[in-house]
């Protein structure tokens, strides 16, 4: 199995170069060469415990790891998860589940990807022999997840961007305050778009990357979206036979990686009835889904500040197939994009992506609803998956994030005070904060200064 690029101009690699090179020479992103067609196997997979079942699944993207070593990476990667199922799921009603991708170390579903991939990068630098620069961008939770991912590993050293004053007070003090020396919580003024933008410009820099040998953690890392489309077919196998090929897939949506890695598992063989992108008030993606039209804004903050994205990394992935695999129409599409913000593909994209948007005040008194109507306290980024759920059919809505991460919120809702240990244990330590400014060369000797290069 061989990764191209979604631009085409870069050299097909192995999954194990793919990892390592994040972003594709070209600026592309990595894909599979070609998707595997799993649905003979599963039934063989129905009964896995989800760390063997993700060591399956996995294993049929990079054959160069064996099946024993993937076993090893994916009980260590989800083995410190706090519930024993990994990702539960949990029936609210006779046609509407929950996916609880919130029990890894950061509460938030982010720490199936980032947990999988700090260790992919342990197996890189006892590969190399080389030490890590682990460079992203965050809008909350993908730092904190990636920082848990790489807490305190050696050979690496992990430098989150993300934009000053804009994440949850709680997610601030997941980076801040690890008190890990290895580890760098950068805020910047500006959006979380300005924070990715710096990024992308440094990674841009191909012989500063290539010396300081820097990898990406963002959602663009391929082992993210397919580590990510183990948990779709951990529920799937779960629900009653008559309802998983009508079931939609609820999922609350900012930079588009998490309904992606759903929608290839489809592609794959997972026969469901579809998918529901929900984003918040910052809704790109629904204005696309219902016009085709893609057109870039302002992103406006909200009370699911980790959608609050105007410019979905992963959407170029979407592209590529939408444009049926051809990667100059990719490239063109890209380039209009860049330069004039707006992108029409000519049409609602046939298929089995539909969108919902959900504005603040929706959400809080969603979050009241649910709690009213389940006795189910949800964080704000689910919340935004229970507008518009369909009529009569079944649904799995993904709960992308732990109530417990935002507590002001989801108390203003519906008076209870969602709690977690971890987070309490948090807030008494000191904040270990290192601001910069939005600017690719800034950010870049910041890195020099700190890896002493
Ligand atoms: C990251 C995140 C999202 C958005 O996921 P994408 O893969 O970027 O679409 C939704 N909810 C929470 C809690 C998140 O952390």
């Amino acid at each position: 199995m061989q990764y191209i690029s979604t631009r085409g101009g870069s050299a097909p690699q192995s999954f194990t170069q793919a990892v390592e090179m994040g972003l594709a020479p070209d600026g592309g992103l990595f894909l599979p060469e070609r998707l595997p067609d799993l649905s003979g196997k599963l039934e063989g997979w129905a009964e896995l415990p989800y760390a063997e079942l993700a060591a399956a699944f996995l294993g049929e993207f990079a054959p160069e790891i064996s099946g024993e070593e993937w076993r090893e990476l994916t009980r260590e990667a989800y083995g410190g998860f706090a519930d024993e199922d990994v990702a539960p799921l949990v029936r609210l009603d006779e046609r509407t589940w929950v996916l609880e991708l919130f029990h890894g170390p950061t509460l938030a579903f982010k720490d199936f990807a980032l947990q999988l991939l700090g260790l992919l990068y342990k197996r890189q630098v006892a590969r190399t022999g080389k030490r890590l620069t682990v460079l992203g961008a965050t809008s909350g939770d993908t730092g904190s997840a990636a920082i848990h991912g790489c807490l305190g590993r050696e050979g690496m050293t992990i430098f989150i961007l993300y934009p000053d004053g804009r994440v949850a007070p709680l997610q601030e003090r997941q980076m801040a305050c690890t008190g890990a020396a290895n580890v760098y919580a950068m805020p910047v003024p500006g959006t979380f778009d300005d924070a990715q933008r710096v990024v992308k410009e440094v990674f841009g820099d191909r012989e500063f990357a290539e010396t300081m040998h820097l990898s990406a953690v963002n959602s663009i890392n391929i082992a993210r979206v397919l580590a990510q489309s183990v948990y779709y077919l951990h529920a799937w196998r779960r629900l009653p036979e008559d309802v998983r090929e009508r079931v939609e897939f609820v999922v609350p949506t900012g930079n588009f990686g998490n309904v992606l890695a759903g929608w290839l598992a489809q592609r794959m063989g997972m026969r469901c009835g579809g998918f529901r992108v929900a984003t918040n008030r910052n809704d790109i993606l629904y204005r696309f889904f219902g016009t085709g039209v893609y057109e870039e804004s302002e992103v406006a903050a909200s009370h699911a500040p980790s959608m609050d994205i105007q410019a979905a990394s992963n959407f170029e992935r979407y592209l590529y197939y939408l444009n049926g695999g051809d990667a100059e129409r990719t490239v063109a599409a890209m380039r209009e994009l860049r330069s004039i913000g707006r992108l029409d593909v000519g049409g609602v994209p046939a298929g089995t992506i539909r969108a919902s948007r959900m504005d603040d005040e929706t959400i809080a008194a969603t979050i009241r609803a649910v709690k009213e109507r389940y006795g189910y306290v949800v964080d704000p980024h689910t919340a935004c998956g229970f507008g518009e759920l369909a009529e009569g059919r079944a649904s799995v809505v993904l709960a992308t994030a732990s109530p417990a991460k935002f507590p002001d919120v989801v108390v203003a809702a519906c008076g209870v005070e969602p709690r977690d240990a971890t987070l309490e244990a948090l807030k008494g330590r000191a904040l270990e904060r290192w601001p910069v400014a939005a600017e690719a060369e800034a950010v870049k000797a910041f890195l020099r200064e700190r890896s002493g290069r």
